[in-house]
């Protein structure tokens, strides 16, 4: 991949100093920093735009919806039990800038390191494990789109540390080999499986690719979270929606794998909570992070029954 061209809006552009064109990178940007567009929202008297999409026609059962609520409330409060909690959201935006030589940062960009070769294959085969769930085993097409994906996601290499991406962690499709991995959200990510989950959602973005190749099973989970929970799930939003899922199921793999003496409901809680925050707003490329967490469970209830039991 030589360029690539921003798109949907969650991008950014780079230009080069030597080139006399543009040189454009798309950049995933995966955690939103919204706090500071809603300070100045609010120092302006200006009312922040409404994106919470209604929830008229979800098609999922009370019960299950309920179900839902519950394991959301669940992951919440493990959020303030657990001492290896990921760090919310919004309370990493609120923190000052990180340096990468810091303890906090250094140990988190080892961490990361460190399980980058586990998240790729546990990122393969939820790829897999969805290829086949959405009925796509059989499509010659998909098949080969997904095995060049596998061969992106094999060939990345490296996590790079980076202080001015704070709590974001992104992918530039023109580096497909590097995860950058801002020294906040390295250090607020507190846990093998919190890390585990971040690293999963930015392999799903490199599997992708700069042209969307999975774009067929991405807009089949898409319509599905869509229709299950009401909200609107398309375009970017469906492919963010996507990389948070295959992130909780490289976790619960991961923790199948691995078991230990801690709870699993505390274990699996961690691959989604950062994104217990207060401040619950979304935007044109990203459900608010609250309804992350809703449209996650609703397309995973088997993730929602073991939250709620304690065991798998
Ligand atoms: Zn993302």
């Amino acid at each position: 991949m030589k360029k690539d061209y921003p798109r949907n809006g969650a991008t950014a552009q780079r230009q080069s100093l030597i080139e006399t064109f543009a040189v454009f990178a798309a950049l995933r940007r995966c955690v939103r920093t919204l706090l500071l567009t809603l300070i100045v929202f609010a120092s302006f008297g200006v009312a922040f735009p409404q994106t919470k999409p209604t929830r008229a026609h979800a098609s999922m059962s009370p019960e299950a919806t309920a179900l839902v609520e519950q394991a959301i409330a669940i992951v919440c409060t493990q959020a303030k039990l657990d001492p290896q909690s990921s760090v919310a959201i919004d309370e990493m935006q609120a923190r000052p800038s990180l340096p990468v030589q810091s303890p906090e940062a250094r140990a988190g960009a080892e961490r990361a390191q460190r399980l980058l070769p586990v998240a790729k294959q546990l990122v393969i085969s939820s790829l897999r494990q969805l290829s086949t769930d959405y009925g796509f085993q059989k499509s010659r097409r998909f098949n080969l789109r997904l095995r060049d994906a596998i061969a992106r996601v094999n060939s990345v290499q490296r996590v790079r540390p980076d202080m001015d991406s704070r709590d974001n962690a992104s992918v530039y499709l023109n580096r497909p080999h590097v995860i950058t991995f801002g020294t906040i959200f390295l250090s607020g990510l507190r846990s093998d499986e919190g890390m585990i989950s971040v690293l999963a959602h930015e392999l799903m973005h490199i599997a992708d690719g700069g042209n969307d190749s999975l774009r067929a099973l991405v807009g089949a989970i898409g319509n599905r979270v869509s229709d299950l929970t009401g909200l609107d799930i398309h375009g970017q939003r469906g492919e963010e929606v996507v990389c948070d899922l295959v992130g909780a199921m490289a976790v619960r793999a991961y923790i199948v794998s691995t078991p230990d003496y801690q709870s699993v409901t505390r274990r699996l809680a961690r691959s989604v909570q950062h994104n217990c925050v207060e401040l619950d707003e979304g935007d044109e490329d990203h459900l608010s992070p609250r309804n992350t967490i809703r449209a996650l469970l609703a397309l995973n209830p088997g993730l929602v029954r073991e939250l709620i039991n304690d065991r798998f």
